[in-house]
């Protein structure tokens, strides 16, 4: 049993606070995705857990156990780089050997797990070669046996797809998927790809600028965002921000889209004094949750700019009141440029971030809580 935890890590680099304050629980056998853009810290956070970087504060506990001052060798993790530092000079079979032969296993037994190790990964054919004669896959696959033969507690893998071409990646990403299911081992994988995000990991963690957003399942992060950051970074492509303050019009009080009052929301009568404490909002509306209404009225109305066919999609921008939207529509193009539209969206799809843009609730959630106060 190896679970990860951190509580409370902070690292500076002069004056740049690569991690604030950080704390996580990684359970044994999940495979946790650390996501950010770059510089956000995701790389100093896996290298501080391999021991490869010291901390400024903090505890970092692999099993149950506190390591801050383990040296990185005695830390039973093993940990797959982004350009697979494979040995050039070496066989595959021994650089998948290397780890083994520094613990000094016995030949006899470490013939037998570098074999084994190979063959998980498909690689049983080439142990002869050198890294210089293997594609970019076939060396990503030797960096992982590398990594599995030495049975470690926790796998920490750093953007191990980036080197690779997208048909590959999507290949390798479900490799290592099924691979890391099978071994059941602990699993930290970095990230700036939110696809890799949501599809491999069973649990998230979005971090921006050193400090962590939101942890939670792939579904928990798309459909309960908690930040307007985390809303704008996972989806694609990227939710709607419109900016929208609290106002009244003709008695009824809602929000008032763009400042400008050609897009209104009433809002539920529960909702007001949440909102009102917060009267500059930011409402979010993914693109693929908006669709084009048939009678003409809705969220917001507005006249079609752009109209772009991916096969499988369309994506339409759409002009109204000063405000720009982005929609995803499944199938072909069923609007023209220049056509007029209005857009609605399901309550529980319209998101709410208050003034720090943290997510107040959805539509949806503040008109049940309306209904249930009333
Ligand atoms: P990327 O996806 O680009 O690798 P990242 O999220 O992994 O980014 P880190 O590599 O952890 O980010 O870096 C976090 C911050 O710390 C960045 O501002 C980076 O410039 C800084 N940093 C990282 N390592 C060092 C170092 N050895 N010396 C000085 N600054 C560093």
């Amino acid at each position: 049993m190896a679970p990860v935890r951190l509580a409370g890590i902070f690292k500076a680099f002069g004056a740049v606070q690569a991690l604030h304050d950080v704390s996580l629980d990684i359970a044994d056998g999940q495979l946790m995705v650390l996501l950010g853009p770059s510089g956000c810290g995701k790389t100093t956070l896996l290298r501080a857990i391999a021991g490869l970087e010291t901390t400024d504060a903090g505890d970092i506990f692999i099993a149950g156990r506190r390591v801050n001052d383990v040296p990185a060798h005695r830390r039973n993790v093993a940990m797959v780089f982004q350009s697979y530092a494979l040995y050039p000079n070496l066989t595959v079979f021994e650089n998948i050997a290397f780890p083994l032969r520094a613990r000094r296993v016995p030949e006899s037994d470490l013939t037998e797990r570098v074999r084994a190790a190979a063959e998980r990964v498909g690689v049983r054919e080439l142990l002869e070669r050198r890294p210089g004669q293997l594609s970019g896959g076939q060396r990503q696959r030797v960096a992982i046996a590398r990594a599995i033969v030495r049975e470690p507690e926790v796998f920490l893998l750093d953007e191990p797809l980036s080197n690779l071409d997208a048909q590959l990646r999507a290949h390798m990403r479900a490799e290592i998927t099924r691979l890391q299911r099978r071994l059941g081992t602990t699993t930290v994988l970095v990230t700036h790809d939110q696809v890799e995000a949501m599809t491999m990991g069973d649990r998230i963690t979005v971090m921006h600028q050193g400090r962590i957003q939101q942890t939670g399942s792939p579904v928990d992060i798309y459909l309960h965002p908690a930040n307007t950051f985390v809303a704008g970074f996972v989806g694609s492509p990227p939710m709607n921000p419109v900016a929208a303050r609290v106002a009244a019009r003709a008695g009824q009080s809602g929000l008032s889209l763009g400042g400008q009052g050609e897009g209104w929301i009433d809002l539920p009568a529960a909702a007001r004094p949440a909102l009102a404490q917060a009267e500059a909002v930011t409402v979010g509306v993914r693109p693929e949750d908006l669709a084009l209404t048939a009678d003409g009225t809705g969220l917001v109305a507005g006249r079609v700019d752009l109209v772009e066919y991916l096969g499988s999609d369309t994506l339409v921008t759409v002009v109204g009141g000063g405000l720009e939207w982005l929609i995803k529509l499944g199938g072909g193009p069923r609007v023209a440029p220049q056509q007029q539209v209005a857009l609605t969206a399901p309550p529980d799809r319209v998101y709410l971030f208050g003034d720090g843009g943290d997510l107040i609730g959805t539509l949806g959630e503040l008109g049940s809580a309306a209904h249930a106060a009333g």
